[in-house]
């Protein structure tokens, strides 16, 4: 089960100040089924959102809480006044902008740099990184079939098995 504060992070859609956090955060975890993290459990009042908004008859992902150069690196949430974003490859909670350029710092650009990595290797495949169905699309550098499979890459912090195995070749090729 996750931390408390972890889930406040994800869902309180208010921007409202928490409560201390640990310092770093990198435990891997499972997701409930359906990749939510337990907000049934959450009292009081909170907001839902849909992460796909039809916009001119057109089904559209939700811009969330992070901008289109920060989804190629980070998981963001739906809830665009949520600070919560989590680095793609060393899987760190980073809870602001500042935080995030931080790390980046820190890390050298060496998640930028690997994540880079793993689009590359997945784009040889053409296969969606989410659902593994052939398509020549790629957002992010990924290949990414569809709106729903691009919400799943924004917001999902499910690990999907394309996304794990270019994770495993590009550290094993380091
Ligand atoms: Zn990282
Ligand atoms: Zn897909």
């Amino acid at each position: 089960m996750l931390p408390d504060w972890v889930i406040r992070h994800v869902a309180h859609a208010y921007g409202a100040r928490m409560p201390k956090r640990p310092a770093k955060f990198v435990q891997r975890y499972q997701p409930m089924a359906g990749g939510c993290y337990g907000v049934f459990a959450l009292p009081g009042a909170y907001v839902e959102v849909q992460e796909i908004t039809t916009i001119n008859n057109k089904r559209r992902v939700v811009q969330g809480n992070l901008t289109n150069e920060e989804y190629e690196f980070y998981i963001g949430t739906k809830y665009q006044d949520s600070d919560t974003a989590t680095c793609r490859f060393c899987n760190s909670w980073l809870l602001s902008k500042k935080e995030r350029l931080a790390h980046n710092t820190e890390s050298k650009g060496d998640c930028n740099r690997m994540i880079k990595k793993m689009a590359a290797l997945l784009r040889r495949d053409k296969l969606c990184v989410i659902c593994d169905k052939n398509t020549p699309k790629t957002v992010y550098g990924f290949p990414i079939c569809s709106v729903d499979c691009l919400a799943k890459y924004r917001f999902s912090r499910q690990p999907y098995p394309a996304f794990i195995q270019a994770k495993k070749m590009v550290v094993e090729t380091k």
